[in-house]
């Protein structure tokens, strides 16, 4: 494996370091970091990375729904262009480096490649994005999505969380213009993008567990979740029905559910990618009670795959297995309809390139969802590298080494220097 060359392209991680500072400080809320979207926080740190922008001398300009572009020209202006993003807000109470990690690895990137004198073929763009998580606005990818020209009007209605202001009075109060959202404008044409790039920190424990300092996602996991499964049987006194005659709903759902368990391991063992969580489980409040055998049960069952197939031979091992063993129970279930989120691949070619560039390569799917999954389905090839962090996401704890990061931004310059590949 071939390591990239430190010599001819230097990490400026003072600079990193300098920015994850700013950051922190302006955004610090208590305990976590609070970059609202669309509210101060976020802008705060919008403010933050345009100044380092333009110090590092990138042509800057801000699209109708307030995402940042900074520019390094290329040989040819007219050719599509390469695009290295991710997001600046963050969830209420979160960790300084869920998103902003992406924006700063791409200016050091470009900050390195002009310190070298590298003229890249084309235009290079770091694209700070707004509005990515949708714990602000009940929406994800706001910003990515919008500027697509991908997002539902409806979605200008949305009201905020915690103020109850709609995106449409909020964009306007920042000066934005939710026309661009009303009318589906794009914003960034996907013709006129050959790549997006995107460095992240990994949200999960993998990369601690196995003691590697980075990996390249090989997707995005989709979702199918049962949100309202249910299983009806009939309440019945504890100690008065014998097993044989009960229509024990609880003992149905904990059939079932043991079932799949056992079907998820052995996906697993034939080398599947798959998640399955059962994160709601309820009987009735208003009929259960400790001498009652239950009557009736709600319960939600989600399943995640890089792999559309699998998650479809899931849900129909799921309906089947809810059958047979409603019957076996003398219970019917009703799993009700999937939700649908599809997975999104990312780019083979990028996928390999980024693995020859890692000393440590491992390819790996992302669990959480990442602007780089609607650049992706909008046909735009996309690539990922995860940074190793410890405690997780979405709260105070996120902790990335800046060596790691280093090492990170490192993959994703080579990359650039290898374009076209
Ligand atoms: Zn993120």
């Amino acid at each position: 494996m071939k390591a990239i060359s430190s010599k001819t392209v230097h990490v400026d991680l003072e600079l990193a370091g300098t920015l994850f500072g700013q950051l922190e400080r302006a955004t610090r809320c208590g305990r976590g970091i609070v970059r609202d979207s669309y509210g101060p926080g976020e802008q705060a740190a919008h403010d933050i990375i345009r100044a380092a922008g333009e110090r590092i001398g990138l042509e800057v300009s801000i699209d109708a729904i307030g995402n940042l572009a900074m520019t390094l020209p290329g040989k040819d202006r007219r050719t599509p262009r390469i695009v290295i993003g991710s997001h600046l807000d963050s969830v209420p109470q979160g960790g300084n480096f869920d998103g902003a990690a992406g924006v700063v690895a791409g200016l050091c990137a470009l900050a390195a490649l002009r310190e070298a004198g590298f003229v890249p073929a084309c235009d290079i763009g770091v694209m700070a994005i707004r509005a990515e998580e949708s714990s602000w606005f009940d929406v994800s990818y706001l910003g990515s999505a919008g500027a697509l020209g991908l997002l539902d009007p409806q979605c200008l209605s949305v009201r905020r969380s915690d103020n109850g202001r709609t995106l449409e009075e909020t964009l306007l109060q920042r000066g934005f213009d939710p026309e661009a959202i009303r009318q589906r404008r794009r914003l960034l044409d996907p013709e006129q993008v050959r790549a997006y790039l995107e460095l992240h920190i990994e949200q999960g424990p993998r990369l601690m567990a196995e003691g590697l300092p980075a990996a390249v996602v090989s997707g995005i996991r989709g979702c199918k979740r049962f949100r309202n499964a249910r299983c009806v049987g009939q309440y019945g006194h504890s100690g008065a029905l014998p097993r044989a005659l009960r229509h024990d709903a609880v003992a149905a759902t904990v059939a079932f559910l043991h079932h799949m368990e056992g079907v998820w391991q052995r996906a697993e063992g034939q080398g599947a990618d798959l998640l399955l969580t059962t994160g709601e489980l309820y009987t009735d409040v208003a009929a259960h009670a400790p001498s009652k055998v239950a009557g009736e049960t709600r319960f939600v069952l989600d399943l995640r795959s890089v792999s559309e197939e699998v998650m479809e031979a899931i849900v129909a091992e799921a309906r089947r297995a809810a059958e047979q063993i409603g019957s076996q129970y003398r219970v019917s279930f009703d799993l009700g309809a999937a939700t649908d989120s599809p997975p999104a691949m990312m780019d083979p070619r990028l996928r390999s390139c980024l693995m020859s560039l890692l000393e440590q390569p491992l390819e790996m799917p992302s669990g959480a969802g990442h602007d780089a999954a609607v650049f992706a389905k909008a046909g735009i090839p996309s690539a990922m590298i995860f940074v190793r962090n410890d405690h997780g996401s979405h709260n105070p704890e996120e902790a990335m080494a800046l060596e790691d990061f280093a090492l990170g931004t490192r993959a994703l310059i080579g990359l650039l220097q290898r374009f076209p590949l």
